[in-house]
């Protein structure tokens, strides 16, 4: 195995910057295998192009008829890049993406062929369903799934195959998949918002959730991640001591990229371009080998779909140019780990931020409106947005000092503060003609003087208000953004729904003009949410304790955390704005029971596994080395030989004692997961895992780490975290 190892690191040593074709102008290739609007103009006739546009604009049902003419003019369009093939392109609820691919090409009589592609096969596929994860969804209804067109989110060609977005649903319309519930919650959150937004100017038809991700990731590579079994099979490392050098120094955090990642990148951006995905910042991160790219966002299920899309090419560029990507939220340990924050807004179809803060006391007081509101949903639905972000791997991140902690809460600046402190002083009822020019002016009318000099930001915060959007920064890396975009939007939908109806009553029955009235509202919603609001040191002890008499959830770990998704409020929230059903959470719920059980099994399998077959051994091999050592020296010194090898027999005893932890661990370790395994329900067997399986990982991987300082290094097989993560 250590020859593994040297042959790995020899491979390195010759390793030279892929070369790479870069554009001469981004601009000119920006969308070129996107069937996007110029596309469409070329090759849909009117009606098919505006009935597309009808659809993307106001949710309209493109008929059959027209779904033929679309289908020819996009294969026609894919053709004429070279496509051969065709795919529905979806998001199963595995994290991945989905694909199946089908020619063109059809015979017909004669033995002729023509290249074909229906509206039939444009609007509905139907890929065998059964061995996705369905939550038992496909035994309750006897359902199969099939796949349907998403015409929000363009059709692409990548390589020589056309992929058209696609949702995932069961035949009984149970969502299968991430989009379904996004789409639900994108559409819910317009209607909510817009009906809001209309208070402040009548000319607003739609408001569109904005998101604009940020990925973090690694790049290992690929000699060295293939010469480790974690990595390959649980994405991250399950042993290994800390190198000499880390983070320390801050050395590597916005320094000069390395030439090979940056010929990576510049590949990686020349595909994004082509694809529509609008990069713009790439950057070295805090740990050594970690780097972040983010685009400019976009409307919010695109970017979605565009997130699910650059993690697969970061994947297969990387290849080209022999690395390994890890988007796992914590591949090394004593490093810091990879997050995806992801920034939030809501966009007006007239142009406007609604989180923005505007130049005038009326633009000023939707801002606020749009902003309190966001904070009371935020506040009234905690738990919930806590576990939109869980999962196994994320665990190693929230609460471990690196990453916001396990408790949501919301940094918004001492100059907000300081507003939302005014507001909650507006007298209860209708205001005064006075108290409402002085709001205006010294309130109400300061903001965006104010917000100009709010520099102060602080990243350790979960939920933080960075200007003119909301960053939600305990996304992990992994994730597929549509969980927590799905449970923020529908809070935030529900959030307004609640305010509108508010306002209303109070300018029905109370007579109060509608400022009067949003006023009121929003001084108590100031009230009712102080809680969430945390302006403080996130990582520090004394807000857990601070958080716990706040009554704010701090669930540490995925199967703690998923509990609130089936809460009763959960499940009331998501089936009266009609985003869920109570079956498809409970589906999904079990789903991620389910996933986490199998992260922590196959990591305590790998970890028994690498410990017994590679490092016991190896560490028998130079405790015979000593022992060797120690029988020459007492053939040459006789009694006096410990003299000499005083230290060699301690080395021994040393060897000795972590192999039999080791495997005393190990052992035990199989023994909870035999008991776990038997479990059949799913929560409780996640349970098992987390608190019985689990807590063995730390311990085995002390005495093994520990055997690594003790061992020649020679003969060590499992590549080194200085290798790891120091070779560029
Ligand atoms: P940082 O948080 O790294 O300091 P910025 O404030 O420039 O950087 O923006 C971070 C991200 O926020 C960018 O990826 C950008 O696309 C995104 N962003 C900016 N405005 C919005 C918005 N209105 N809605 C959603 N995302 C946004
Ligand atoms: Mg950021």
């Amino acid at each position: 195995m250590s020859t593994l190892r040297f042959h790995a690191i020899k491979e390195t040593f010759n390793r030279k910057p892929v070369e790479v074709q870069e554009p001469e102008r981004r601009s000119a290739i920006f969308g070129k295998n996107v069937f996007n609007e110029s596309a469409m103009r070329q090759y849909l006739t009117k009606t098919s192009y505006n009935s597309v546009m009808d659809a993307i604009e106001n949710g309209k049902k493109i008929e059959r008829s027209v779904a033929d003419h679309i289908s020819t003019g996009m294969k026609e369009w894919a053709i004429s890049k070279g496509a051969t093939h065709y795919t529905h392109w979806f998001q199963p609820l595995t994290g991945a993406t989905a694909e199946k691919h089908d020619a063109f090409f059809e015979t017909i009589d004669n033995g002729q062929s023509i290249e074909k592609f229906g509206g039939g096969q444009l609007v509905q596929q139907e890929p065998d369903a059964s061995s996705f994860p369905h939550g038992g969804i496909r035994n309750t209804f006897e359902a199969r799934g099939y796949t349907a067109w998403d015409p929000t989110s363009p059709a692409f060609l990548y390589g020589t195959t056309l992929c058209i977005p696609t949702v995932f649903v069961s035949y009984t319309g149970e969502a299968l998949d991430y989009k379904t519930p996004l789409l639900r919650a994108l559409q819910t959150v317009d209607q909510a918002a817009t009906a809001v937004a209309k208070y402040f100017d009548k000319s607003v038809t739609k408001v569109n959730p904005t998101l604009g991700w940020e990925q973090e990731y690694f790049l290992i590579d690929k000699a060295l991640a293939l010469s480790r079994p974690d990595i390959m099979l649980s994405g991250r490392t399950l042993l290994g001591h800390s190198s000499p050098k880390g983070q320390q120094l801050d050395d590597h955090y916005f320094g000069s990229i390395p030439m090979r990642v940056l010929n990576y990148m510049r590949d990686l951006e020349t595909e994004c371009m082509l694809l529509g995905i609008p990069v713009k910042t790439r950057h070295n991160e805090v740990a050594p080998n970690q780097f972040e790219l983010a685009p400019i966002f976009e409307e919010t299920n695109l970017a979605v779909d565009h997130n699910s899309l650059l993690m697969d090419l970061m994947d297969k560029i990387a290849d080209r140019h022999n690395f390994k990507v890890l988007f796992h939220e914590k591949p090394f340990a004593g490093v810091n780990g990879s997050g995806k924050h992801n920034n939030w807004s809501l966009a007006t179809n007239t142009g406007v931020n609604l989180l923005g803060p505007g130049s005038t006391p009326m633009k000023n007081l939707q801002f606020l409106t749009f902003f309190i509101n966001t904070l009371k949903a935020v506040n009234d639905h905690e738990e919930l947005l806590r576990a939109s972000i869980a999962g196994a791997s994320n665990d190693h991140r929230l609460g471990a000092n690196e990453a916001p902690p396990a408790i949501i809460s919301a940094f918004i600046g001492s100059q907000l503060t300081d507003v939302l402190d005014e507001l909650e002083k507006v007298t209860d009822g209708k205001l005064s003609p006075q108290e409402k020019t002085d709001l205006k002016l010294n309130v109400v009318g300061k903001i965006p003087e104010i917000l100009m000099d709010n520099t102060d930001r602080n990243r350790t915060s979960p939920f933080a208000f960075t200007g003119n959007k909301f960053e939600f920064r305990a996304v992990g890396s992994t994730a597929n953004c549509a969980n927590p975009m799905t449970v923020l939007n529908a809070i935030v939908a529900k959030q307004l729904i609640d305010f509108k109806q508010k306002v209303d009553k109070l300018i029905k029955d109370k007579k109060m003009k509608k400022d009067d009235a949003i006023f009121n509202v929003l001084r108590e919603y100031i009230k009712d949410s102080k809680r969430i609001r945390f302006e403080g040191d996130g990582y520090g002890e004394a807000w857990e304790k601070e958080a716990k008499k706040r009554g704010l959830s701090n669930n540490k770990t995925t199967p703690e955390a998923l509990k609130a998704r089936v809460s009763k409020e959960s499940i009331a929230l998501f089936e009266e704005l009609n985003i869920m059903s109570k079956v498809e959470v409970e589906a999904r719920y079990e789903i991620e029971m389910e996933e986490y059980a199998m992260r922590i099994q196959i990591e305590g399998r790998v970890l028994g596994d690498i410990a017994r077959n590679h490092i016991i051994p190896t560490a028998i091999q130079y405790q015979n080395i000593l022992i060797r050592n120690v029988r020459g020296l007492k053939e040459i010194y006789g009694d006096n030989f410990k003299k000499f090898g005083g230290e060699q027999l301690n080395l021994i005893e040393k060897i000795s004692h972590h192999i039999e932890s080791i495997n005393k661990g190990i052992t035990e370790m199989i023994e909870e997961r035999k008991k776990a395994n038997k479990i059949e329900n799913a929560e409780k067997r996640a349970k098992a895992y987390c608190n019985k399986v689990k807590p063995y990982f730390d311990d085995i991987r002390y005495h093994c780490d520990k055997l690594e300082l003790l061992v020649d290094d020679e003969i060590w097989p499992l590549t080194k975290y200085r290798e790891l993560l120091f070779t560029k």
